[in-house]
Parts: structure tokens; sequence; C-alpha cells
């Protein structure tokens, strides 16, 4: 696979829907072109006493709002273009949520599966460091957050090295997101991105019109899904569309081989396998599939890659036997796949739309570091208030009482994660109905098209507000 393939097909989708935008061809290319990227190599001692050169990248793809925002990816295949892609695919995600800042992305080629948890921190700390030194981490500059091979602990190592490295800072800790809740994380942001791509895929579900040509009802109840990577995003994703969507997971890649039950697997249950075994081959009930790849060919409703990018390319995209793709990876489908796939009426739910929940509660995050006040803590006491006089009004009209449980459970109110949630879900609604009537209304050949358009116009939009282009 080409390492460039990935930059390629984000620039062919940018190009393919600026054609059809009245965009002067100047503010495109501004929109388009990546603003700065920091190519690093630092020098971190391995468990052996040896001394192994990392290289990094930090690429801030646009500055026409502040701080950037976009997750680190640890793998040993990280590279300069694909930091980019995922950079520029950031900017377009937060124009499309309404979330107020730039795309960035970062980079750290090391391989996750065999670095030491000692490593990893040394890695982390020095990278943070590397980024400090150039400007390219900060409250109101730029904010990493988690991706592939990265999570919580990695974030908290962050959000520490640079509290001890700027402590005359107000709020250091929004200078990152994905932190643990115990160091001013906020709760729901493990779950946001997963949680997300399942109101993402109900919303897509919920539109008769579109069901209909692929021959499906509506609601994603009964539906079979594969999965493809049952990491962060992938198993949150799966476990919601099971638990909250009544949807039969299927099938589920993993790096090592994958699991087929044509009665559905229980998600939750495969993941403590995984633990357990450390694969999740052998699960009781389930076939194994030696080619995980051939997986993703087996027919269902909804395939969900959650892996990683290029995983349906022009070679595969002919077998491919669902009738929807929902991206939650950045960049599953490759351009040339997708024209395959598109030809044969196949509906894809895009990834800069689909797995944007994540930078959307990242949001909600850092709002809450820069107010130095959790979201709960100024509504939940007022909120209980005013339902206890509800409740005691109705009492006294009706002559009845409550039951003292239900009364409780009525009065609470809202903790901070049903606040996150809701309004993430509010967000993903709010965003697939405009991205939506954006196709249907421009007459839009299918929904990245639509997405991508979108996005372009917010970001000039912006660029053209702040008077750099008249
Ligand atoms: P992760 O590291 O938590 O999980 C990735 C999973 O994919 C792992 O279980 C890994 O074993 C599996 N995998 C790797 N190669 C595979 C292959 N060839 N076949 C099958 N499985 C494979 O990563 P993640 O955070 O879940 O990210 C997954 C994707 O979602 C990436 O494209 C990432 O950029 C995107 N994404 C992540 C977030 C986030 O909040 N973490 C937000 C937006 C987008």
């Amino acid at each position: 696979m080409s390492r460039g393939a990935f930059f390629e097909s984000v620039s062919h989708y940018f190009d393919r829907a600026a054609r059809l935008s009245s965009i002067k061809p100047g503010m495109l290319d501004q929109v388009k072109s990546c603003n700065s990227v920091y190519r690093m190599r630092f020098p971190v001692k391995q468990d052996d006493g040896s001394i192994l050169v990392v290289e990094a990248f930090r690429a801030e793809h646009s500055h026409h709002r502040l701080p950037t925002k976009g997750g680190i990816r640890f793998s040993k295949h990280v590279h300069i273009n694909e930091t980019i892609a995922l950079a520029a695919l950031m900017t377009y995600k937060c124009a499309i949520v309404g979330v107020p800042f730039g795309g960035a992305k970062g980079g750290v080629c090391i391989d996750p599966r065999t670095a030491s948890e000692g490593f990893r921190e040394r890695v982390t700390r020095r990278y943070t460091a590397e980024l400090i030194r150039k400007n390219f981490i900060g409250p109101d500059i730029d904010v990493p957050a988690p991706d592939y091979g990265t999570g919580e602990r990695e974030m908290g190592w962050i959000a520490d090295t640079y509290k001890n490295l700027k402590m005359n800072e107000g709020n250091p800790y929004a200078c990152v997101t994905g932190k643990p809740v115990s160091m001013q994380g906020i709760p729901g942001r493990k779950q946001a991105t997963g949680l997300g791509v399942f109101q993402g895929i109900r919303c897509c579900l919920d539109r008769a019109e579109d069901m209909k040509p692929l021959g499906l009802s509506t609601g994603t109840q009964g539906k079979r899904v594969i999965v493809q990577g049952l990491g962060n995003v992938g198993y949150h994703a799966a476990f919601y569309l099971q638990t909250q969507g009544g949807a039969l997971i299927t099938g589920i890649a993993e790096r090592d081989g994958g699991i087929f039950n044509p009665d559905g697997l229980d998600v939750d249950e495969v993941y403590r396998h995984q633990q357990a075994t450390g694969s999740i081959l052998n699960f009781p009930g389930a076939e194994n599939v030696a080619d995980s790849r051939a997986l993703l060919e087996r027919e269902c409703d909804i395939l969900v890659p959650a892996a990683l990018e290029n995983q349906i390319t022009a070679e595969n995209a002919p077998r491919i036997r669902a009738k929807i793709i929902a991206e939650a990876a950045n960049g599953p489908v490759d351009f040339q796949a997708e024209a395959i796939l598109l030809e044969r009426g196949v509906l894809m739910i895009p990834d800069l739309y689909l797995n944007a929940g994540g930078v959307t509660v990242s949001y909600f995050e850092w709002l809450k570091n820069k107010a130095g006040v959790s979201f709960d803590r100024m509504v939940s006491r007022h909120e209980e208030l005013v339902k206890r006089e509800m409740i005691d009004e109705l009492e006294s009209l009706t002559g009845k009482t409550m039951d003292a449980e239900r009364r409780k459970r009525l009065i609470k109110g809202p903790r901070e994660e049903e606040l996150v949630v809701a309004a993430l879900e509010e967000t993903m609604i709010r965003s697939y109905d405009q991205v939506h009537d954006f196709w249907k209304q421009r007459g839009l050949p299918d929904l990245r098209t639509a997405a991508f358009l979108h996005a372009i116009e917010r970001v000039a939009e912006s660029y053209t507000h702040h008077g750099i282009f008249p």
C-alpha cells in the first residue's frame, strides 16, 4: 500500500467538492493548504539502555480558528503525508460539527504494541517537550487528543509534562484533551467517538427515503453489522449499536484474524475474551476467520471499518457486500474504491462527519478546563430545586403523593456525563441534518461530497470574516 494513498484520497475528495463551489481559487488553495508542519527526531533511551532515535510530526493544517486540535497517533507506519491528511480531515470535521478549532494531527513513529510502558512514557514526555519548544502546543495554540495507539494514559503524561514546564500558565490542563477524569478530563470522552458513530449511523438509518433504495427498513434494530478493529472507537461503536441500537454484531475483524456468528456476538463478552486470551479468536460459538480482511466481504447491512485508513481499495471493493459503510476510522475507503462502491449504490457515511464525536466532546473538555468548573456543578442543584418545586405543586394540585424512590429519581439533577452525552447527541443529529440537507438541496452526488463542500464553505467564510481575504 502506497504511503501517499491516503493523502491522495483526501486531496481528491477535497478537489471534487471544491469544483462544485463558487469560491475563488486562491481561497480554495488556502483552505486546502497545510499551514505548518513540525518534523522532529529525538533520542529516547530504551529499556535495555540503548538509544532509539524517534521520528515524529505535528501538523497544524488550518489556523483560521485557534487553537488547532487533533489527535496523536502512535504507529510504526506514521508518515508525514498521512499526518497532514489527518490534520486536514480535522479542519473539515471541526467545521461540520461547529467546533471552533482549526485542524491538527500528531504522529509518533513507534510501535505501540511492543513499546513498554516506561518507553512510551519517555517518548510521550519528550515529544511534548519538543512541541513546547517550537510553540506547537498550548491551550490557545494547539491542543492534542488521543488517536490510534494512544489513550488517556498518554494524554495524562502530556498534561503533566506541560503543567510542569509551564508553571505560570493559567489552566495548563487545557493543553490536551482525552485526559483521565482525575486529571481534569471529562466523563464520556473515552467513549465519545464510538458513541458518536452509533448516533450518526442511527441518524442515517432513520431516513426512510435513503433506506428504501437499499432495501432496508429504518432503524438499527436487527441490522447485521461487521466491525473492523476492536479498539477504542470500534469497541464503543459496536457496544452502543448492540446495546442501544438493537443491532446484531455478526462479525469482528482484528489484526490477527476475525470472528463471525450470524446470530450475533456479545461485544462485551468478546472484549473480555480478548483481554483474557490476548485475541478475539476462539470466541465460544463463533467461527474463526483466518483472513481478517476477507471478513469485510461477508454479507451484512452495515460495515463499520474502525481500524485504519485504506482498508477498502479498488482491490477488495468489488467484493464488499455491505449496503452501508459507516466510516468510523479516518480514511478507510480510498477514492478508487469509493467510485466502485458508489456505482453499486452503497451508501457511505463519511469519516469527517461520523467520527467527529471525539473532537466534539474534546471541545467540551477544553471549555471545562478553560472555565475551571465542571458543567454539572453550575446546573445540577438548580435543576433539582426547580423539579422539586414542580413535583410539590403537582402533589398539592392532585392531592396524591409520589412514591419516594420515583420522586428521588425524577428530582435528581444531571451528572456531567449525562450532559456530555446529550450535547454530543444533539451535535450529531444537527450536523447530520445539515449535511443531509446540503446533499439533497444542492443535488450533490453523495454524502461525502456534501460534507466536504459544507466544510470548505464554512472554513472559507471564516477566513473571509477574519479579513484575510477581501
Ligand atoms: P485504537 O488503537 O484504540 O484501536 C485500533 C484497533 O484496530 C486495535 O484494536 C487494532 O488491533 C486494530 N487493528 C489494527 N490494524 C488492523 C487491521 N488491519 N485489521 C483489523 N483490526 C486492526 O485506535 P482508535 O482510537 O480506536 O482509532 C481507530 C480509528 O479511528 C483511526 O482511524 C483513528 O484515526 C480514528 N479516530 C479515533 C478517534 C479517537 O477518539 N480515538 C477519533 C476520531 C477518529
